[in-house]
């Protein structure tokens, strides 16, 4: 049982002076602190967090809204930035560096009351699938702490999970959010490209890049997106929001149809982890949709796609940090030149220098053409693809990975073995729909995420079955 009521509900009780924001603070930071084991977080911010519960307690006590969120404590993966505190993206060439303003993001939910109480900890630049690529330390599974929680988004997933906050903010460039919520047993939900401006979130792939939701309900992640959506002139993707909003989660499913993914299945994944998702999909027809197999040709090339179009994003948006404008520079440089090349030497782990060689090769003269061109001609197959599927289907269905959470170690001296990891993830990005993990039981005592898509911008539809399926599922 989680120590949490609905976010809802934590909300109204304190806004109706039955609970306090001040008290709902101390415990998302005493749990933080029995819990360190787990190394789920980057840094907390107590006195911040103090402070702001002390303002909305008092604000209330004069008799005046708080907020949807008045007094809900949450946690912020560590590439938000955030007023107070560094904002370091798990990596050693953003040590030092305090933000000098604030995620979007993190502005609207503490304009409706919600309280930062910490970072999380991540993949560097989100880069990964396991937290094992942090500069600093991996964060373990509450499950098993021989295994990892997933990635990037592993220490917002864990701290969720070991309800250390209500909700945690993650990002999903190919999964991110989703395959640490499959690994750890709690929701995590994707929304449509462009739904949540990114604003004061470090860049990885932009095309790709969304800001991300994990919370132990469907009913709780639909609250904090109806906060975060919406239009937002400081990021030029963004699109309005759902007029109807996300929060009602009462669309009827009776006469709507969920397509398997046919590709998702007899590629090599767990046969048990396929098993208890085939046994989801049969116990979601309780919700009233219809299941049938749905084939999309060009899935099992998405995954090669990503690794090229991602690297390419990432060399592109990691080549700011040069060791003059933020955190790190390389003390011993004489000029320059060496300034830059030491501060980035030193500063960028190996995954991120990976992908900046990759991502440079793969946009380079005489290679664009053979490489990162025909990747786009691919994504624009695979979109075409989706459009056609969701012209005879309302949903698709099938895994979030193709395994239960793999042990620390397993995946770390073999990057392609890792890539693997996304290979159910990444086409919802490249394809820019909204995609939901939500638990759907256990192998061998670890969780299984079950993952639902929608068409762009029926996110409100997609969490109103993913709230349906999880009353029938586990
Ligand atoms: N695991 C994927 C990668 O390493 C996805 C990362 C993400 O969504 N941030 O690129």
């Amino acid at each position: 049982m989680s120590q949490w009521l609905p976010i809802a509900d934590l909300a109204q009780k304190v806004q109706a002076g039955e609970l306090t924001a001040v008290a709902l603070v101390e415990q998302a930071l005493a749990t933080i602190a029995a819990k360190q084991e787990f190394k789920a977080i980057i840094v907390t911010l107590s006195e911040r967090a103090r402070t702001r519960a002390k303002a909305i307690d008092a604000t209330i006590k004069a008799g005046q809204s708080a907020g949807r969120l008045a007094g809900v404590p949450f946690i912020a993966k560590d590439n938000f930035l955030v007023f107070g505190a560094a904002t370091t993206a798990a990596s050693n060439i953003l040590k030092g560096f305090n933000a000098p303003y604030q995620a979007v993001a993190i502005e609207k939910l503490e304009a409706e009351g919600a309280i930062c109480v910490a970072k999380a900890n991540l993949d560097a630049f989100a880069h990964g699938a396991s937290t094992e690529n942090s500069d600093f330390f991996t964060t373990l599974n509450p499950h098993d702490k021989t295994r990892v929680p997933g990635g990037s988004s592993g220490g917002s997933a864990v701290a969720v999970a070991l309800d250390m906050a209500p909700f945690a903010l993650g990002t999903d460039t190919g999964g991110s959010t989703r395959q640490p919520a499959s690994f750890v047993g709690c929701v995590g939900f994707k929304p449509t490209y462009g739904l949540i401006s990114r604003s004061g979130v470090v860049a990885m792939a932009s095309s790709t890049d969304v800001i991300g939701a994990l919370a132990r309900t469907t009913a709780d992640v639909a609250l904090v997106l109806d906060v975060m959506a919406g239009k937002d002139n400081l990021d030029g993707t963004t699109i309005d929001a759902d007029p109807a909003g996300y929060t009602a989660l009462t669309t009827d499913m009776h006469g709507k149809k969920v397509g398997l993914i046919k590709e998702y299945f007899g590629q090599g994944a767990d046969p048990a982890v396929e098993a208890l998702i085939k046994s989801a999909a049969e116990k979601l027809k309780v919700t009233g949709v219809e299941v049938v197999e749905v084939s999309l040709p060009t899935l099992p090339v998405a995954l090669a796609v990503y690794y090229i179009l991602c690297p390419a994003e990432v060399s592109s948006n990691l080549s700011r940090y040069d060791g003059q404008r933020f955190g790190f520079t390389s003390a011993s440089a004489t000029d320059l030149e060496q300034s830059y090349t030491q501060s980035r030497g030193v500063g960028f782990g190996k995954e991120a220098k990976r992908r900046i060689m990759i991502g440079t090769y793969v946009l380079s003269s005489g290679y664009y053409d053979a490489y990162y061109k025909k990747a786009q001609t691919v994504r624009t197959k695979l979109i075409n693809e989706f459009n056609e599927a969701f012209t005879t289907v309302d949903f698709l269905l099938g895994p979030v990975a193709p395994t239960t959470a793999f042990k620390i170690g397993a995946n770390s001296n073999d990057p392609l073995q890792m890539y693997l990891a996304d290979v159910m993830t990444v086409a919802a990005n490249l394809v820019g729909v909204p995609a939901i993990s939500v638990p759907a039981g256990l192998v061998d005592g670890l969780p299984v995420g079950l993952q639902l898509m929608a068409p762009q911008r029926a996110d409100a539809a997609l969490l109103a079955l993913a709230a349906q399926a999880e009353a029938v599922l586990v």
